[in-house]
């Protein structure tokens, strides 16, 4: 077990520019401490200014402290937003070209430093290794899109009647600001960066306060890439560091990705004050599994979809609906989840409160009669930490917590129905819509469920359905609030506005201007 020490960030916390976090040691999952999180703000890390807490970053592996994160206050996000604000205009006045070349050279940061970046992203989520490599992967993507927004982001221009031209062009909105949820570290930070830093704003993040280390990484990156000093800062912290963002006047939009209890409040708050604002939510995602599925590709999938990053995630597989006589699938769904190995196979959850929560989930769906098919309570590592093995709860009823709950664990819940059309009701009726999969041999079932299920984001034999770039990520309903998609197009045109211009220079003394 190797340990490196906590303090090496040794940092220079009075935030002299010189103290740079550098790579993460860690090339295994041996337990591996890292630099406390500070605040990036002006291209130096620094303390908060008067907020007086931290917590602990805690491996899920071990449930030990890897580092420290300082908390913030508004007084932080004020000194982000000014330092931002100072910063922004001369970002703005570079060609749209010059900003996408800082993501260029990001994502060569990045592909060097993938292996660095996965570890990172894995001991502080926990995620096993391949899931924290894909994540980081599809960051790259994301980034990929930024550097083609050059391509992609000329306006149109129209002679709209005798010598009058318009045409539009994209304007950053200023200072902008990003909140972030524990589940991908690096990879939802991206989902919002490319677009607004090429769309030339100043950004201000605020990560989870449960693995705010991934983000350090990317700000010393930005800089490397030749971001001027200031246009990417981070202040570190909690709930008041978001609701300072949605009261202060200088932040032009807010976007959030996190549980829907708080995406509600935050655009509640942020729009009250007459920001944009998009934010993302929470999810129970259905799979609809009719008996003329494919055993092996269905059973493979759907495993993969509710085991994968332990649950973790917002396009996770939650529920089975199984119409008609399914049980052939069901038994190698079960069969392929009972193999998985806690540790090796399944990261660890969270935290404690989170393996606790999942398997309260589990206890009161089996004390209301439903057959627990494969249990993962009690699963462990040899390690410690928090875990939760994967899970399959047969024979719910839709209206059982179980089966309309997030529970944001590698729990699968079956709900029986006889019919397509009650499938798709049951889909329907859950207040959520991030994402919904059907697993069918027959192109009428696929299009069926395609044309009425609830969600943003649908797969036909896909438990995952996530939209690559360069289309748009974004759910439904109660998965998300504001208009639009994070990702893709929809992303530039959230973190900039339309200007529209009208130009007459000919001469045309017999013509009104709106002839
Ligand atoms: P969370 O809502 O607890 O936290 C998300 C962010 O909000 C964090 O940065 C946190 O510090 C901040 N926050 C927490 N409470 C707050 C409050 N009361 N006011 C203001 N800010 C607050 O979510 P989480 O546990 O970090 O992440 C898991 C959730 O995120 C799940 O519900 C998951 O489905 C969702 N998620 C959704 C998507 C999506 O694209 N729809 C993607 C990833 C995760």
């Amino acid at each position: 077990m190797t340990t490196a020490p906590a303090s090496a960030a040794s940092s220079d916390s009075s935030g002299s520019p010189g103290a740079l976090v550098g790579p993460f040691a860690a090339r295994s999952d041996a337990f591996t401490a890292f630099h406390d999180a500070r605040h990036w703000i002006g291209d130096r890390w620094c303390d908060p200014r008067s907020r007086r807490e931290s917590l602990d970053v805690l491996n899920p592996r071990f449930g030990r402290s890897i580092a420290k994160v300082h908390l913030g206050g508004a007084d932080d996000v004020d000194h982000a937003v000014a330092v931002a604000a100072a910063a922004q205009r001369a970002w703005a006045e570079q060609p749209i070209r010059e900003r996408a070349h800082v993501m260029y050279r990001l994502r060569e940061l990045m592909v060097a430093d993938l292996d660095e970046l996965s570890w990172l992203v894995s001991h502080e989520n926990g995620k096993i290794f391949p899931e924290a490599k894909a994540e980081v992967e599809k960051a790259i993507e994301c980034i990929e899109f930024g550097c083609a927004l050059p391509n992609l982001a000329a306006g149109n221009q129209l002679e709209v009647s005798r010598g009058v031209a318009c045409e539009v062009a994209y304007a950053p909105l200023g200072v902008v600001a990003g909140v972030t949820p524990f589940n991908f570290p690096l990879m939802v930070p991206m989902w919002m960066l490319p677009q607004a830093l090429v769309g030339g704003n100043a950004f201000v993040l605020k990560p989870s306060e449960r693995v705010p280390l991934s983000s350090m990484r990317i700000a010393e990156m930005l800089a490397q890439a030749g971001l001027p000093d200031g246009v990417f800062n981070i202040v570190q912290g909690d709930r008041t560091v978001v609701e300072a963002f949605c009261d202060h006047p200088q932040v032009k939009a807010v976007g959030f990705v996190g549980s829907t209890a708080v995406a509600k409040q935050v655009y509640g708050r942020a729009a009250g004050h007459g920001k944009r604002a998009l934010c993302l939510g929470g999810a129970k995602n259905h799979l609809i599994v009719v008996p003329d599925a494919d055993v092996e590709l269905t059973a493979e999938n759907i495993v993969a979809s509710f085991t994968g990053c332990a649950g973790q995630r917002c396009m996770a597989a939650s529920v089975l609906v199984a119409v008609g006589e399914v049980d052939h699938i069901l038994d190698a769904v079960a069969t392929r989840a009972s193999q998985l190995r806690p540790g090796i196979e399944v990261g660890p959850v969270t935290t404690a409160a989170a393996r606790d929560r999942i398997v309260g989930y589990i206890d009161a769906a089996e004390a209301e009669g439903v057959r627990v098919l494969v249990d993962g309570r009690g699963a462990a590592a040899d390690e410690g930490g928090y875990w939760v093995g994967p899970t399959i709860l047969d024979g719910c009823q839709p209206s059982m917590k179980a089966a309309c709950e997030e529970i944001f664990g590698p729990v699968l819940s079956v709900v029986r129905v006889p019919t397509l059309d009650e499938a798709i009701s049951i889909e329907n009726s859950n207040p959520y819509g991030n994402a919904s999969s059907v697993y069918t041999s027959s192109g009428d079932v696929a299009r069926r469920v395609m044309e009425r299920v609830e969600a943003g984001m649908c797969g036909v034999n896909i438990g995952v359905p996530v939209p690559r770039e360069p289309f748009g990520f974004g759910g439904w309903n109660d998965s998300a609030f504001g208009a639009g998609n994070i990702t893709g197009w929809d992303g530039y045109r959230f973190w900039t506005r339309q200007r529209k211009i009208t130009s007459k220079w000919a001469l045309q003394r017999d013509q009104t201007w709106m002839s």
